[in-house]
């Protein structure tokens, strides 16, 4: 195992009307800033009891936030917040919600150069406003880590950093009854991949390996259940944990972690804007498939431990845990080839260009996603 530094200070609150004690989580004379997205906070009653919840605050609103959050935008948020003097973010909504408000709080802080330089140049997040978050969308993790991923153009980049980790985070199962099928299929897949890029390399640390195989497991039991019985409370609360838990931290501590597939998959919505969860169900087999003798001794315990595969040479307990997975994805109606996007071979081109231009050609927990590997990976999901 490798050396690391821990600390996840996210309070978090969770199960049925914790949204009510929101309140006593921010200073009472803060001046908040509500932020989220499209909409569908007025539709499930989360912005009335958000609104309930502050009562006794001075806050405003900034909605708007698109899936896949971009730099324009939010950078709208940003004026607003010099010109009006917020100085606490709550961010309500999925992980694009949360993601932004991020980027807006690292970015109304940032000084002597476009906040782009955060994501494009790795300029470093000296501070941020405080954030508080109400998730509505188990996916990301974006709750309690310090990650963002932000779009401007068909750049799509992510920065990390300790400062816009939310300061707490509820977390009511309920919100999360009028997610659209599609949106919880998405989340299921993220919250299986997320545990994959850290799980699925050469750790040797058995307690993060157990904690990791107990949530794939979990997403695996349950992810099915809540598209079949959608308001099933002990189904959502458990997939609303595990998806937070997913990528908490907790289980890529001393572990080299990978995610090489989030990258190439950020290309395939960058260009051709595929939801974040749909890219990775078609990225993660092939980069499996193809990088298999690098992950070989991990892929055989996740055939055993997670799939219960232990008949057959290595090779065949390879592929049918790969072809278990893959049928998982494709259970939960989430499509894991480049044809079930109307997507073919002549789009690889675009997207390993993209890569290279953005020098990511040394992904993966050993640097070995080069683009002629990107390229095999790509062709391996036709
Ligand atoms: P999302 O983009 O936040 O939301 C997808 C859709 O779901 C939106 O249209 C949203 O509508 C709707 N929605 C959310 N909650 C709902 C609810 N309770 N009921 C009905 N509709 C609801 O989805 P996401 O998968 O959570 O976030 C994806 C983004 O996170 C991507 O940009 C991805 O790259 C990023 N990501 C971040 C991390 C990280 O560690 N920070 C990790 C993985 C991925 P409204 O807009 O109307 O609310
Ligand atoms: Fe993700």
């Amino acid at each position: 195992m490798n050396n690391f530094a821990f600390s996840s200070p996210t309070h978090i609150l969770f199960g049925q009307g914790q949204i009510a004690a929101l309140a006593g989580q921010i200073p009472q004379d803060a001046k908040i800033l509500v932020t989220y997205g499209g909409g569908s906070i007025f539709k499930n009653g989360v912005h009335q009891q958000v609104s309930e919840a502050l009562a006794n605050h001075s806050f405003g609103e900034f909605g708007g936030i698109e899936p896949n959050p971009r730099y324009e935008t939010l950078m709208e948020a940003v004026s607003l917040i010099r010109n009006e003097g917020y100085d606490y973010l709550l961010a309500v909504g999925g992980g694009s919600v949360l993601d932004g408000t991020k980027f807006i709080a690292a970015a109304v802080c940032h000084t002597g150069s476009d906040p782009w330089d955060i994501l494009s140049n790795d300029a470093p997040v000296t501070d941020a406003l405080p954030i508080g978050a109400v998730l509505t969308l188990p996916a990301t993790g974006s709750e309690t880590n310090g990650a963002a991923v932000i779009t401007r153009g068909q750049d799509k980049l992510a920065f990390i950093s300790p400062r816009v980790k939310p300061r707490f985070a509820v977390l009511d199962p309920v919100t999360t009854y009028s997610l659209p099928p599609r949106q919880v299929a998405n989340g299921v897949v993220d919250a299986f991949v997320h545990v994959m890029e850290q799980y699925l390399t050469n750790g040797g640390a058995p307690v993060q390996d157990r904690f990791s195989e107990g949530l794939l497991l979990t997403l695996i039991e349950e992810g099915p259940k809540a598209l079949a019985t959608p308001q099933d409370y002990p189904v959502r609360a458990n997939l609303m944990w595990a998806a937070t838990q997913a990528l908490s931290g907790l289980i890529g501590v001393g572990v080299p972690q990978d995610w090489a597939t989030h990258a190439l998959g950020h290309e395939l919505t960058a260009h051709f804007g595929i939801d974040h969860g749909r890219t990775l169900a078609v990225v993660l087999p092939a980069m499996l498939r193809v990088r298999r003798e690098v992950k070989k001794a991990k892929l055989l315990q996740f055939a055993e431990r997670v799939w219960g595969i232990t008949d057959g040479s290595d090779e065949a307990r390879i592929d049918s845990a790969i072809a278990k997975m893959e049928s998982f994805f494709r259970t939960l109606d989430v499509g894991t080839r480049f044809g079930d996007y109307e997507l073919g071979a002549a789009d690889i081109d675009t997207l390993v260009a993209a890569l290279e231009r953005k020098g990511m050609t040394a992904l993966g927990e050993d640097g070995g996603v080069t683009p002629a590997v990107a390229q095999a990976v790509f062709e391996a999901a036709l």
